[in-house]
């Protein structure tokens, strides 16, 4: 099931609720139910699917037999259940959500005892890009990608640059990828494209050496951003592992991003875990979105590794990277 069906369907599963005379745990198994099985048809973890149904039904009997909620008129309780499963939806792909949601709910709590800002609640934050990573100005910032042949790697770089370079950094692109042939003409034809400087070698083979090169050119001539795009296999090999250990410790990145094809469904998740524990990376780009993903073996592999998404790319086009944000996510995904 695609992405946008999902959505869908659980909106559907909400208007349902809706229609329902009184919410009791039958309402709300019937919603668990029609919301679930969404979540399994489009490759969400079956572990994390369970674990949102345990966690809403716990919720729900919590406010069931709560004395004090015992007011709460049918729609209020509908709401409510409504949030919990929504809350739940976004700390799928925010693994920081449930932290800071229960901090924000301290924070509104406290204030609710008489503080001056007491009238306005503060929703929970959703963090964004901004929150992951800060590029200093006036300092070399270095970006390493790493991920599958064909996520949309050298792409994504590209995108990246584009986008700090419209913030005011100066931004330069490392090719690093001496295995896929045509690699550096790519990421050439893009930069150049996006008027961003570039580095790469037609005759060096050694990607640890180019990418060495090129990140201490552009440190000389005080580039802010620099990115370097490293090689893909088609799939997680040790080669690939052991060159990305050594790019990295070559380049001694601020931050590494892995690139996640958001089509590839449930094989998702492993390979993010094997290029978490090679690469440690802080941050992740899922693309493809605008297609026909299903979605939901990013989503996994976003709990799996407890990394947040920094981006989506969401088209061909070099404009076509949007921060994300996971609330107002969730909130356009359910429509
Ligand atoms: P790499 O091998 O990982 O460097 O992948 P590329 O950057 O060459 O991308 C592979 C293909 O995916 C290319 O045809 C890209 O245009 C396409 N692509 C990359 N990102 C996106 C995206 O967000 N949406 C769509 N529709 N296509 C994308």
């Amino acid at each position: 099931m695609v992405l946008s069906d999902l959505g869908r369907r659980i909106n559907n599963a909400f208007n349902e609720l809706q229609r329902t005379p009184t919410v009791d745990s039958a309402s709300v198994d019937q919603l668990l139910k029609s919301v679930c099985s969404a979540l399994l048809e489009s490759d969400v973890n079956v572990k994390l699917v369970a674990d949102l149904r345990t966690k809403v039904k716990a919720q729900v009997s919590a406010m069931l037999n709560d004395k004090s909620a015992s007011n709460l008129s049918e729609a209020q309780r509908r709401a409510k259940v409504q949030k919990f499963v929504f809350d739940h939806l976004v700390q799928l792909v925010d693994p920081n959500y449930a932290e800071n949601n229960a901090a924000a709910e301290a924070a509104s709590s406290s204030d609710s005892k008489g503080g001056p800002s007491a009238a306005v609640p503060q929703p929970p934050h959703s963090s964004g890009p901004s929150d992951i990573f800060k590029p200093k100005k006036g300092k070399p910032n270095v970006i390493m990608f790493v991920g599958l042949q064909g996520s949309g790697k050298t792409t994504s770089c590209t995108k990246l640059a584009l986008y700090y370079q419209k913030r005011g950094f100066k931004t330069g692109l490392v090719c690093a990828d001496t295995f896929r042939a045509g690699a550096f003409d790519q990421l050439k034809q893009n930069a150049s494209k996006a008027n961003i400087p570039f580095y790469g070698s037609y005759t060096e083979t050694d990607p640890v050496a180019i990418s060495s090169a090129g990140v201490r050119s552009f440190k000389a001539n005080r580039f802010e951003v620099i990115i370097v795009d490293t090689s893909g296999r088609h799939k997680q090999e040790k080669e690939l592992f052991d060159e990305m250990r050594e790019i990295d410790a070559a380049v001694e990145p601020d931050l590494t991003i892995m690139v996640l094809d958001a089509s590839i469904g449930q094989a998702a998740e492993a390979q993010s875990r094997a290029f978490k524990e090679a690469a440690g990376y802080g941050a992740i780009i899922v693309t493809k979105l605008d297609g026909h993903a299903k979605g939901g073996g990013a989503i996994s592999a976003v709990a799996a590794t407890r990394t947040p998404i920094m981006f989506i790319g969401t088209g061909e086009h070099l404009t076509d990277l949007e921060p994300f944000r996971a609330q107002p996510f969730v909130s356009k995904l359910l429509g």
